[in-house]
């Protein structure tokens, strides 16, 4: 194993430690292949391929399930294209980002001010912005509920419904 999979390593097992992931060799394995290589989009197929080509053995089944809960805990990103699943690194999708640092939900943010003033500061740097990620991290309202409702031990409030976002 090289020195960079074994700093990947370390970035997978921060990011499943951030969204209360247990750390497991098989989603060290395919969050780290995210991490690395990936450019485009993948299919469970593929990563299967991908893994067997680093020497990492692992059942079709198992990474159709690796990916599965990577994608629910938000860490990869998955569409449909042309009838199968594909699934991308989620950090690098353009633009920018608000992520909760609390359960890992992430909401795309785009706004103008932000492309014009990036556009900015790339070029006094002598840069022309082709692309950029921005994550900006935060606690959402719903964390946020949940942490004050502990720290004050509030009784939860009867009939109240909780307006999914
Ligand atoms: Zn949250």
């Amino acid at each position: 194993m090289t020195a960079k999979s074994d700093a990947c390593y370390d970035a997978a097992r921060g990011e499943l430690t951030r969204v209360g992931l247990r750390v497991t060799l098989p989603r060290l394995r395919i969050l780290s292949l995210f991490d690395e290589e990936v450019e485009g989009m993948l299919s469970a197929e593929d990563v299967h391929r991908m893994l067997l080509l680093r020497g990492d053995r692992m059942s079709l089944s198992s990474v159709y399930a690796v990916l599965k809960r990577l994608d629910a805990a938000q860490l990869i990103s998955s569409h449909f294209e042309e009838g199968r699943k594909v699934f991308e690194p989620a950090g690098r999708t353009p633009g920018g980002h608000i992520v909760c640092s609390c359960c890992g939900r992430d909401i795309a943010l785009r706004d103008e001010r932000v492309d014009a003033m990036l556009k900015r500061i790339a070029r006094t740097h002598g840069f022309e912005l082709t692309e950029y990620v921005v994550a900006l991290h935060g606690v959402c309202l719903e964390c946020a509920e949940k942490t004050a409702t502990r720290a004050f031990a509030k009784p939860a409030a009867k009939g109240r419904t909780t307006i999914a976002a």
